[in-house]
């Protein structure tokens, strides 16, 4: 088993080889090819189970593929950031970490990826989304706030992955979560594609998944 048996384009797959990954984990194994077959997921994997990967790698290939479109254009004229896969994480570490991770496969692929949270200098977080910003990793507090100063919009996000979803619920970020996937710019559900990353599948977790998902798939590791 390794990561030639489903295809995601030379330059990712050089960056495997270059991050030393050989073999996928087996939540990177069974989720790759469910998001490459653009399908939603609700996926319960723990922390150090390679989950980070496991929805990196397919939606960086995919936004690779896809190439900026109409979200290019959109930036260009209005100012504003329209990246085209948002990642929530619930604490500016995990933000950290999944964004050093996409950099890495992200090399050489002149997909851009941004990261903003909370707690650290706004106007610095500003600026570097202004470089441009194609996958922004974001926790839900920030988000909201570059979304009311008018930084970043959400009309061409078309890859949504909430990771690390129980922990976000236990942190109280279920408002501004629901702010940013139900307000009227994000794509409809069915339209944009949405994976969902969660060690515990408690029932609020079950109703968030049936709001946010379209006919998913159910993956336990
Ligand atoms: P995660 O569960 O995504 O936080 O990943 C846990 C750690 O495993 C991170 O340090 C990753 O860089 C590493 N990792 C993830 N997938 C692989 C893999 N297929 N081969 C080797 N290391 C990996």
């Amino acid at each position: 088993e390794n990561f030639h048996d489903v295809d995601m384009g030379e330059i990712i797959m050089g960056n495997i080889t270059l991050s030393r990954y050989t073999r996928p984990t087996p939540v990177q194994k069974h989720a790759i090819p469910i998001i490459k077959a653009k399908r939603d997921l609700m996926a319960c994997a723990q922390t150090g189970s390679g989950k980070t990967a496991a929805f990196l790698l397919p939606v960086l290939s995919q936004i690779y593929t896809d190439g900026p479109g109409e979200a290019l254009q959109a930036s260009k004229a209005s100012g504003q950031q329209y990246p085209i896969s948002l990642v929530l994480a619930p604490t500016r570490e995990l933000a950290l970490q999944i964004y050093d991770e996409a950099r890495k496969f992200a090399y050489r692929s002149r997909v851009r990826p941004c990261v903003v949270y909370g707690g650290a200098d706004i106007g610095q977080q500003i600026r570097d989304l202004e470089r441009g910003c194609h996958l922004l990793v974001a926790t839900p507090g920030r988000l909201v706030d570059m979304m009311e100063r008018g930084k970043v919009g959400l009309e061409y996000c078309n890859y949504l992955v909430l990771d690390e979803a129980d922990r976000m619920l236990d942190m109280g970020f279920e408002p501004q979560i629901r702010r940013i996937v139900d307000q009227d710019t994000m794509p409809l559900k069915g339209v944009r594609q949405t994976m969902m990353f969660s060690a515990t599948f408690p029932k609020e977790i079950q109703i968030l998944a049936r709001d946010f998902l379209e006919e998913y798939i159910f993956l336990a590791v």
